[in-house]
């Protein structure tokens, strides 16, 4: 039986009970990144600070991938590609997070739709371990 491992070291806090984005926060003008960053882009400043981000957004933008994105940095399993949504979701006060959406289909999702923090595998990789990836899901309650 494989672990569970994070797709990327620093993305978002893992193994959690309770896990989250990991992005920065300027000190200097409070500009919030995602994936955190060292520097601030807005004033320069290279007094950051590593935030956790909220878990609710709003949906910004979306579309469909209906093919496979080029490999790499594509990750997943080319073989049994299927399509997913892929959006902006905008964490309110913090940042615009892009990410791979649960859903592929057009109609569940409208643009602004209250959307959950998930964590789902994405594949299994070479050493048998469960390459796990973050995403949005559309609210249970909108
Ligand atoms: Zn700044």
């Amino acid at each position: 039986m494989g672990t569970q491992v994070p797709i990327q070291e620093g993305l978002f806090t893992w193994p959690s009970e309770d896990p989250r984005l990991i992005g920065s926060e300027c000190n200097q003008c409070g500009a919030v990144l995602f994936p955190a960053q060292s520097g601030c882009p807005k004033c320069a400043s290279d007094d950051t600070k590593h935030r956790e981000l909220g878990k609710r957004g709003s949906l910004w933008t979306w579309t469909i991938q209906g093919f496979p994105p080029k490999a790499p940095p594509y990750a997943g399993d080319l073989e049994n590609f299927e399509p997913f949504g892929v959006g902006y979701i905008e964490l309110p006060g913090e940042v615009k997070v892009e990410a791979r959406l649960t859903t592929a289909d057009k109609d569940a999702l409208k643009i602004g739709m209250e959307m959950d923090l998930q964590f789902l595998p994405l594949y299994v990789d070479d050493d048998g371990n469960e390459v796990i990836t973050f995403a949005f899901s559309p609210a249970q309650e909108q």
